[in-house]
């Protein structure tokens, strides 16, 4: 079911404060950015191999992103897997007795299928799973 990490969601309170850090100082290729609208975030990627980094900018203070950093700090917001089918993979994860927060998969960055497992049931371990090709 699961494939592979898709990429490393990171909070931060600014993208570009922290474009030098990951572009130059450690080198990752920058893979585009992007504003999440159903999210309230902007979002820039760095690949790594076949992993990205995702850095999170809310664009919004009633993004879940910016209440995310207002009560921990910027740091790992979420974990994403990536899956072959997202629906299939809702209704095994639902059947081994795990919620998601999102039962039907809802359209992230780069127009791909995503849906967020409840923490409480991840072990409060934010994870996302998403559908690519
Ligand atoms: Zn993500």
């Amino acid at each position: 079911m699961i494939k592979k990490i898709s990429h490393i969601g990171i909070a931060v309170r600014s993208i570009d404060e922290q474009m030098q850090y990951y572009r130059d100082s450690l080198g990752l290729e920058f893979d585009g950015i992007e504003n999440v609208e159903d999210q309230k975030v902007k979002v820039a990627f760095f690949k790594v191999g076949e992993v990205r980094i995702e850095l999170l900018e809310p664009t919004s203070e009633d993004s879940p992103v910016a209440k995310f950093i207002e009560k921990k700090g910027e740091g790992i917001h979420h974990l994403a897997y990536g899956v072959e089918n997202i629906s299939e993979a809702i209704k095994k994860i639902e059947q081994a007795d795990i919620k998601m927060i999102d039962k039907k998969p809802r359209i992230g960055a780069g127009n791909h299928k995503i849906a967020f497992l409840h923490p409480r049931s991840s072990f409060r371990v934010l994870t996302e799973l998403t559908e690519e090709h």
